[in-house]
């Protein structure tokens, strides 16, 4: 059994003054593996004081102390991989391909956030002015279990790119794997206070950070729903926000596409992370001419998909975090069916020869149209939608006619073409073909996918405050 029983004040583990203690389970049984206790609005507000004492001198800090620091966090958690990997595939019960990516994401976000600070332009000349770009304050970071490692360390590494002081509150979810990153992130020996985290409830710990007035900004991803509420409490004290939110990713087929090539990297775009992933494409967009074949050769490949527990590398599809998130895809599933469209593969209830553990059977509904449910709402599991359209304008309308703007899929032979298809799509990234993540470029959504950008230094601008001294 796994008791955590510190949060991390002031460089210090501490106990928290907060009394409640949550549940930690196992996905792939089901079973307790331990618990967690809470930190209170106390406790809040001692995270807050400690980077509060922290900013000034980390304000001040150079450059080169800067990536000095960066370096010795990439350091200090690339010692921990096998810890964190395993802390992963126990809590979360991510793929074994998920939890690699993830786990080497953590000492990459590092590093790379050391290479965009190397040549960020602190300090421009424009036309007549001197413009310096100053550390924003204490910022605070709230992240979601579904890529906890990733998501931390990525704020982490802005905040100190920018100079600010930071506190954490992770999802209360995640308890194991932050207790092994902040043992990592503490043993890299940062000044006291430059980095606080704050295991809580977002009720409670989440809540005080959007409406205390010592917090400067809030970089936050989870769901939409959350994310309107943080919109919301700190416009009294006009935090600036980085909103990372849900979406409903389209994937076009455009006509030409070569399916031997494109049907795995489709189907699993959309079970991306057992299809809980900010990012997966859930809407797959298919020519009507070639409807039927995009239709059976989808159901071929699901066929062959393994889903079961984790700790088997060759799984591909691992269990629902948590009881309720399989209730609720459980409850999409029906849904659907209500609704009118058919099941190509999968349905309700667990897979065959898994009796315990939150599976659900990778699902793909045919005879969707764009304005049910299931095709405009953020399942989080592994749910497709497959919809025909006429030509490429009707494409990129119905790609279009969604409240969400994360992340498109485009595929097509003619690269050109797909370019020119990319262009029209409302979403902050357009993957052509499959290509791989670029930590460089910016991330983030349009329209209820969020505000602003992460990574690189549309990610470093959104930590900074632009001072223009004119002479
Ligand atoms: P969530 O919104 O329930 O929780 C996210 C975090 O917010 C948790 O730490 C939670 O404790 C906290 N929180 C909850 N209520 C709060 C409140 N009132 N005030 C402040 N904080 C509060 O999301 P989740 O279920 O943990 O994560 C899944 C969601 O995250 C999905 O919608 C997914 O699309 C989204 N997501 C987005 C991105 C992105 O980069 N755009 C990436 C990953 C996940």
């Amino acid at each position: 059994m796994h008791n955590i029983e510190h949060i991390y004040i002031d460089g210090t583990f501490v106990t928290p003054q907060g009394q409640d203690v949550a549940d930690l389970f196992a996905p792939s049984t089901g079973e307790k593996i331990g618990q967690v206790r809470l930190g209170n609005v106390a406790d809040t507000h001692a995270a807050i004081a400690a980077a509060k004492r922290a900013f000034p001198a980390m304000s001040r800090t150079s450059k080169e102390e800067r990536i000095a620091m960066l370096l010795s966090l990439r350091d200090a958690v690339s010692a921990r991989t096998e810890d964190m990997a395993a802390a992963m595939t126990e809590e979360y019960g991510a793929p074994h391909y998920f939890t690699t990516f993830s786990v080497a994401r953590t000492a990459t976000a590092f590093e790379e956030m050391a290479k965009t600070v190397d040549t960020y332009p602190f300090r421009r000349t424009m036309g007549r002015a001197e413009v310096s770009m100053e550390p924003l304050g204490v910022v605070a970071a709230i992240t979601p279990w579904n890529s906890n490692f990733g998501f931390i360390c990525s704020k982490l590494a802005t905040a100190i790119a920018a100079g600010s002081t930071i506190v954490i509150k992770p999802s209360e979810m995640s308890a194991i794997q932050t207790q092994v990153l902040t043992e990592a992130l503490h043993s890299a020996g940062l000044p006291s206070g430059v980095f606080n985290i704050v295991n809580g409830y977002g009720h409670v710990v989440g809540a005080e950070l959007s409406r205390h007035p010592d917090i400067a900004k809030i970089s936050f991803t989870g769901s939409t729903a959350t994310g309107r509420a943080i919109l919301t409490a700190a416009a009294d004290t006009f935090k600036r926000v980085t909103l990372e939110l849900g979406g409903k990713g389209p994937q076009l087929l455009l006509d030409d596409v070569d399916l031997d090539q494109a049907i795995p990297k489709i189907a699993m775009a959309g079970f991306n992370n057992s299809g809980q992933a900010c990012v997966a494409g859930t809407r797959i967009l298919a020519p009507e001419s070639r409807y039927d074949e995009v239709a059976s050769r989808l159901k071929a490949f699901v066929d062959t998909l393994k889903v079961g527990d984790s700790r088997a590398e060759e799984v591909q599809i691992g269990p629902m975090v948590s009881e309720k998130q399989w209730e609720r895809v459980q409850s999409y599933i029906r849904l659907g069916i209500q609704e009118g469209a058919s099941l190509l593969v999968g349905g309700e209830g667990r897979p065959e020869g898994l009796e315990r553990g939150w599976f659900v059977q990778p699902t793909i509904f045919t005879g969707v149209s764009n304005d049910m449910r299931i095709a405009r709402e953020e399942i989080f599991g592994p749910v497709l939608c497959l919809l025909s359209y006429r030509d490429e304008e009707e494409a990129v309308a119905i790609a279009n006619d969604t409240d969400y703007g994360l992340q498109s899929y485009v595929y097509a032979t003619d690269q050109e073409r797909a370019k020119r298809v990319a262009g029209q799509l409302e979403t902050g990234r357009v993957v052509i073909n499959g290509a791989p993540h670029e930590p460089l470029a910016p991330f983030g959504g349009f329209k209820h996918s969020g505000i602003g950008r992460e990574f690189g230094t549309f990610g470093l601008d959104a930590f900074m405050e632009p001072r223009a001294v004119l002479s």
